[in-house]
């Protein structure tokens, strides 16, 4: 399908609202549209922009109109099936998108809030919701957008793990994954079992070619970063939980952004990973790394809706010391939290928010 054709669809549903021509058949482009088409047009929207990659898709009706079409057809209660499939489902799985952030920040959010049409509305509780999480993943866009400027990068040299600014760094020529400080580090690593992963992580590259756009991809990791921090309280202490129960099983942060009401995470063995066929292809590669990191890589997981499918991509994110990483086995281990521990011993203050408060000046996530 053309990208054209939702800006289309759009303004034939704007031509629909327009008062003055109520009666008549809306006129676009010398072509007469009959009653029915509006019906016609709502489902078509739907359907394309749920479906992968629906996001471009998505960005293009909101910038065409389409919100506002929405909101004024839930203000009158017409068409309220599709608005509620609409504010419920697709908005929210286009929230880990920077192009539809994008469209939604300029001043829709907010102006939309304060029509007095859409207050009165049976759909205003439900647009409450949906623009508080927007409004939070917008404020992530914007750090997000201010920090690409200056983003810093590990060597992926594990015995170096110099931090510097992006620029600074030559990426490995063979699979692009691996960034080095110096020509002394990549074949440092290169030895150090870079040379077993590098042709795997070039063939996952080429083999799964991403349907995501890399800036999507970016903001993506800068999401799931943003949340590891916001949630590092709650991740560490359920990290401590699950070390006690499984030492020295594997384990993996899962955050799942499938969900209207913002995002929710839990740590999971690695075994439990529903597969699609590129993160199976990746996650082997990608352990090789972790392992050899010595605590300072974590593997993350996020679920993202795309249509009626739940997709999972994995994220490295590396910490600048293993301090912290450390400190979590050593309190796994301790009596601190014994299985039996009831729920208001858990948070003891010499437990895991001393460590974090300890670790603070030395625990820098970077990407
Ligand atoms: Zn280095
Ligand atoms: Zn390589």
């Amino acid at each position: 399908m053309s990208h054209r054709i939702i800006t289309w669809l759009v303004r034939i549903l704007i031509a629909f609202d327009n008062p003055h021509i109520h009666t008549r058949m809306p006129v676009i482009g010398g072509i007469n549209f009959p009653v029915q088409t509006q019906g016609r047009c709502w489902e078509l929207l739907i359907r394309s922009i749920s479906t992968p990659p629906g996001y471009p898709w998505l960005a293009e009706a909101i910038e065409a109109g389409f919100l506002h079409c929405v909101l004024k057809s839930a203000a009158e209660n017409r068409n309220l099936k599709h608005v509620k499939i609409f504010l419920s489902s697709i908005l929210p799985f286009g929230f880990i998108s920077s192009s539809v952030l994008t469209q939604l920040k300029t001043g829709l959010i907010q102006d939309l809030a304060d029509s007095p049409q859409l207050t009165a509305s049976s759909s205003f509780e439900l647009w409450k919701g949906v623009a508080s999480v927007a409004n939070t993943r917008i404020a992530v866009l914007d750090a997000w957008e201010t920090a690409g400027r200056h983003s810093s990068l590990a060597c992926d040299n594990m015995q170096c793990g110099r931090i510097e600014a992006k620029r600074k760094f030559k990426c490995c020529a063979g699979c692009r994954g691996a960034n080095y400080c110096s020509a002394e580090c990549q074949s440092v690593d290169w030895q150090d079992g870079h040379q077993l992963v590098c042709d795997d992580l070039r063939a996952v590259r080429f083999r799964y070619p991403e349907l995501v756009h890399p800036r999507e991809r970016s903001f993506m990791h800068a999401l799931t970063h943003h949340d590891y921090q916001c949630f590092l309280f709650q991740i560490s202490f359920e990290q401590v939980m699950f070390m006690r129960d499984h030492p020295g099983d594997d384990l993996i942060v899962v955050f799942d952004y499938t969900k209207a009401t913002g995002v929710e995470f839990k740590v999971d063995p690695r075994a439990r990973l529903p597969g699609n066929a590129d993160l199976a292809a990746e996650l082997p590669v990608q352990w090789v790394r972790h392992a050899r990191s010595g605590g300072r890589m974590g593997l993350h997981v996020m679920f993202v809706g795309e249509a009626c499918e739940c997709k999972a991509r994995l994220f490295l994110l590396r910490a600048s010391s293993a301090v912290f990483q450390f400190g979590l086995k050593v309190l796994a281990r301790s009596t601190m939290f014994p299985p039996d521990s009831a729920d208001e011993q858990l948070h003891d203050k010499h437990g895991v928010s001393a460590l974090i408060e300890k670790t603070k000046g030395r625990f820098t996530e970077i990407h």
